[in-house]
């Protein structure tokens, strides 16, 4: 197996994907050159619906970094920041995004033609210190951008109360300020509410695509997670809803008619962690002796309902959730996550990728191991990676633990059998 490489993908919908990245991509530039105020945000918070609503082009450049690192240009956007004194230690997403805007921008090698340079730059406040700091880099970096930073309380999922909501709304009212003031555009609460409601129907969509791999033959893996693109880049508009309705239609229909992904499923297993994703083909590295992920961490991220008759109220308690769900959770509430997941999906195996630069989600991931295999008495194993560094991947260490892992749950089973 190549040590960079493609994930098969099954689905006919999942195989739109490209066409539907290319064309976000597209769509960007398009703004850009036609002077639509262009406005570069972190993913998982409410701005994205008010800038649909608004008629606003929102870009994540914490979503380009994927995107660099499956077309393979992120190490020259990592040699370019590690050049500049930023340590091989900090976050590949900080890395990359980095390293890109401080080279040619657009120059060959570049996917998707880059990103067009933003007229404002908006930093939320609720993720992880990595996430903002990217932002407070921009910041320096594109000094023409009017900057709007929200005052987002980072507090536990667990632990939000209606105080927090309340200032999370006003903070929301005020970035609505900050749009109407800076590009002469006046937010039509109609229109919010239509954004809205369509974002809560993909997130709807996204469960019920879930819910279907609780069946075995599971009829989606991970190999297809890529089509969670539309729920970072495009949360409220017609298009997300579309192409998810396409996809909730095939996965019911092969869930129905026993269609595996996989035709020899043997051994169901999770996936903690961020996948790689310059290599998201170790996902099907498993297939060879059974093995199929039909659940992993990050999919929860996008199960967060909506409610349109009281939209920012609903984009508020988003921005304060969406980034706690997945790495500002404690270690409790992240293993309940894990084991409830691991229940849910009769998951026979746990693999934990140890991801060097992303530190908030890799935290804890032996007590959770420890707790699967002595509440539910599943098998764990570790993979030592990078979510965006191919550099901190050896395929040989890889596949050494992947096949002694996989020997384990298959002799456990027949043992189980006999
Ligand atoms: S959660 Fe991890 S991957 Fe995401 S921005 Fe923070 S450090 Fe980077």
């Amino acid at each position: 197996m190549a040590k960079t490489g493609k994930s098969v993908k099954r689905l006919a919908s999942a195989r739109e994907l490209a066409t539907l990245v290319a064309g976000y991509y597209e769509e960007c530039h398009r703004a850009k050159a036609e002077g639509v105020p262009v406005g570069w945000m972190p993913p998982m918070n409410g701005g994205i619906e008010i800038f649909y609503a608004m008629g606003l082009q929102p870009v994540f450049p914490e979503n380009f970094s994927p995107v660099c690192a499956a077309f393979g240009a992120a190490l020259s956007h990592f040699e370019a920041a590690e050049a500049m004194g930023y340590s091989s230690d900090l976050c590949g997403y900080l890395r990359n995004i980095v390293g890109y805007v401080h080279s040619d921008m657009h120059g060959p090698g570049v996917p998707l033609q880059g990103l067009p340079e933003p007229d404002m730059i908006m930093s939320f406040g609720g993720g992880c210190v990595p996430a903002m700091k990217i932002f407070h880099i921009l910041e320096h970096r594109f000094q023409g951008a009017a900057v709007f930073r929200a005052d987002m309380p980072q507090v536990a999922v667990e632990e939000i109360r209606e105080h927090h909501v309340e200032y999370a709304t006003s903070e929301m009212h005020r970035f609505i300020d900050f749009l109407e003031r800076t590009t002469g555009r006046k937010l039509d609460m109609e229109r919010l509410r239509e954004v809205v409601a369509l974002s809560d129907e993909a997130c709807r969509l996204w469960d019920e695509i879930m819910s279907y791999r609780r069946f075995s033959p599971a009829p989606i893996t991970a190999s297809e997670i890529g089509i969670m693109f539309v729920m970072v880049t495009r949360q409220g508009t017609k298009t997300a809803v579309e192409f998810l309705e396409r996809v909730r239609d095939e996965v019911a229909q092969r869930a129905h008619k026993g269609m595996g992904a996989v035709e020899d499923e043997r051994v169901r297993l999770f996936w903690d962690n961020i996948p790689l994703w310059h290599n998201m083909g170790i996902f099907n590295y498993f297939e060879s002796s059974g093995g199929v992920f039909v659940a992993e961490t990050y999919s929860a991220a996008w199960s967060l309902r909506l409610d349109p008759d009281d939209p920012v109220r609903s984009l508020a308690l988003k921005s304060l959730m969406s980034y706690p769900l997945v790495s500002c959770v404690s270690i409790d509430r992240r293993k309940e996550m894990v084991l409830k997941a691991c229940r849910d999906y009769a998951i026979d195996g746990a693999v934990f990728h140890r991801n060097r630069s992303c530190v908030p989600i890799s935290l804890g991931q032996e007590d959770i191991a420890r707790a699967l295999d002595e509440e539910l008495g599943i098998p764990s194993v570790f993979i030592d990676a990078d979510h965006m560094d191919s550099r901190s991947f050896s395929m040989a260490q890889f596949q050494a633990r992947a096949d002694a892992f996989m020997e384990i749950i298959l002799e456990r089973k027949r043992a189980g059998r006999a």
